[in-house]
This record gives structure tokens, sequence and C-alpha cells, in this order.
């Protein structure tokens, strides 16, 4: 990763530059989600809660899981972030010489996470459409798999799986024993169709999620995973011991932000989805996202660092592909700016496309 650090030290002191590296929405958390999380502060909601999370929130929760994706009795947990969900169940279900499949582009924590608990991360080559295939994760499980990290909708590529998809791929699981976690951070962001959760096909699924995307609050750190009750309980003992519990005025504001319509936030990112698509779709070779806020084109020259460097020094900021990928060939451009930074950016990648 040390050519990746060098990109981003040319980036740092850039004031003026067009940003497309961060995760995360540019919109204003909606005004009830703010009110409520101040109001929460003001009536004392200051001191830890229980380990599992407040149990108003996680009824709240539950119910929402049950209508959303017919959740039913097992266990829920509420993390600091969905990255504390993901951390703390591949702490509990992995050990040293087991194999979890990854799907490649990828989360960038997911390879970090299994290596560090000693596990082997097995790539999931899904390049050119970016698309698991059921056939190709089923050639890929062995006796020691204990789980495939199946992310949906995807960063870093805006791939949006299908009921179809989701089912064929939740079969194979099934079929196999293979846990599927379930990351489904973005599921609020499904351009083209409705999200499908994987828990509608795999009763036996651990599902993660969070408010950090949906809200615009990645900074509250609050997430949550929802599945088998010896899963959870594990995963919930080794959070007494370390994160002890969620942020606790945020816990309460959830209950607020769960009720909120974000429907109008998702239609501007629709529209920002087609800006970018139509935008690069001519000079570079692209896959339209369906979901989440980011695309994941390829480099029209060059590896994705002498891409990157230059974008960087035409003062756009874009990901490097090989820090999400094996492969070296891909660059990640997260859509979630303003309208006209998003414009400007387009317009030098453009040009530069054209060396
Ligand atoms: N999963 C995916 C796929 C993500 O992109 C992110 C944030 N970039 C996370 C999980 C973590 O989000 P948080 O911890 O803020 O809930």
């Amino acid at each position: 990763m040390s050519g990746i650090r060098r990109i981003f030290d040319l980036a740092r002191e850039m004031t003026d530059a067009v940003d497309f590296s961060l995760g995360q929405p540019d919109f204003e958390v909606p005004a009830p989600v703010r009110k409520a999380l101040a109001a929460a502060v003001e009536a004392g909601h200051n001191k830890y809660t229980v380990t599992q999370g407040m149990p108003e929130l996680r009824e709240k929760l539950r119910e929402r899981l049950a209508r959303d994706c017919g959740f039913g009795d097992g266990g829920v947990l509420v993390t600091a972030g969905s990255a504390g969900a993901l951390f703390q169940a591949l702490a509990v279900l992995v050990e040293e010489g087991d194999e979890v499949i990854v799907p490649d582009p990828y989360f960038v924590l997911y390879c970090h996470l299994v290596n560090f608990f000693g596990a082997k991360p097995v790539l999931l080559d899904t390049y050119p459409d970016f698309r698991v295939r059921p056939e190709k994760l089923d050639a890929l499980i062995t006796t020691r798999t204990k789980a495939i990290l199946f992310n949906n909708p995807v960063n870093p590529t805006g791939v949006a799986y299908t009921k179809e998809e989701v089912a064929a791929i939740a079969a194979v699981a099934k079929k196999r024993g293979v846990l599927v976690i379930a990351d489904e951070i973005y599921s609020a962001f499904s351009y083209d169709f409705p999200h499908e959760s994987v828990l509608r096909h795999d009763g036996g699924a651990l599902l993660v999620g969070g408010l950090s995307k949906t809200y615009a609050v990645t900074g509250w750190r609050l997430g949550f995973a929802a599945g088998p009750r010896d899963i959870i309980d594990r995963m919930a003992m080794l959070q007494q011991f370390s994160f002890v519990c969620a942020n606790a005025p945020g816990q309460v504001a959830a209950m607020t932000a769960l009720d909120v319509d974000v429907s109008a936030y998702i239609e501007g990112y629709r529209r920002k989805r087609d800006l970018v698509y139509g935008g690069l779709k001519d000079r570079f070779e692209v896959v339209k996202p369906q979901g989440a806020f980011y695309v994941f084109p390829k480099c029209p020259w060059g590896t994705d660092e002498e891409f990157v460097k230059k974008a960087i020094e035409s003062r756009v900021l874009v990901v490097p592909g090989r820090a999400a990928s094996k492969h070296p060939t891909h660059f990640r451009l997260s859509f979630a700016v303003g309208d006209e930074q998003l414009k400007r950016g387009i317009e030098v990648l453009n040009r530069i496309a054209r060396r």
C-alpha cells in the first residue's frame, strides 16, 4: 500500500481539489435526527447503555427487519458502526486456518479483518462486470470455509444484486452450509430496483447494517448486527469487554432516525449516479452503478497508481483500485459530492483520459 500512501501524501495539502475519495454522504443530517440527538443529550442519555443496546431500539430494529427482510426471532446487537459489527463477527467466527470468501473488489476492511484474526481471505474475482456468480462461489467453498462476506450494494463498484441473484447466492451458501455475513449498509441506496436482503432467502445469515450512510451520520458510530442467537450472544460478550456499548444519545436519536423518510436524498443520489455515469461512459470502460454512491471505472491508460497520480496532480482525488482489489487497473470515485464539484471533476477526468 506504500504507493497509495504516496498518492495521498500528494493530496494532503490541496484545498481546492475536487474530492471524490470519501465514502460518506454529502447531504445534511435530516433536521429531526439532529434535534433528536441534541434532545437526548439534554435529557440525560449520556451514560452507558446495556451492552446489547437499548431494548427499545433493539425492538424497533427487529420490527423493521421483520417488515423489510422477514427477520425472525434471531438476536439483535447495536454496535459501534457496522465496522464494529464486522470486527466482532469475524473475531467470534474465525480462527487460524479458516477461510472467508471475499468477492473482489471488496470493501477495504474485509481482507485486513480476516487476516487480523488469522484466517485467510479467499478472493472471488468478479471482473469485468463485478457480479458474484453462484457457480464460482460454489467452486471456492472448501471444508475450511467459514463464511462469505457478501456486500450489497457494493463498495467500491456500485453493483446492486437483483432478487434472483441474491436468491441464487443464498441457495449455494445454504446448500454448502456456509454462513453469509451480509453487509447491507447501503440498503437505502438502491436506484433501479428495491434492495433485496439476503435474510429473505437465508434465515440463518448474519446481517450487518447501520445508520452512517442512510442519515449522513458516519461520525456517530452506530451500527447493528442481526442473526443467529449463538453468534450474536458471542459478539455481545466481546462487546462487553471491548467497546462496552454503542454511543448512548445516538441510540436514542436512532429511534427517531428510523422513522425519517430519506427518499428525497436517495432521489438526489440517483440523479448524481446518472450524471456521473453519463459523464464518464464515453471515455471510460465503466459499469453503471445501481446502488451505494461509488463508480469503479477502468483506467484508460497506465496502472491505477499512475492514472490516480495524474488525477491528483490535476486536483481530482480518487482512490486507486488496488486499495480494494488485487487488480491494479481501476479507480474508485465516490459521487457523494455537490453537483458543481461532480461536473468539474468529470470534466477533468475526461481531459486526462485522452492523454
Ligand atoms: N461496510 C461497507 C461496505 C462500507 O462501505 C462501510 C463504510 N465505508 C462500512 C461497512 C462501515 O460503516 P460504518 O462503520 O460507519 O457503519
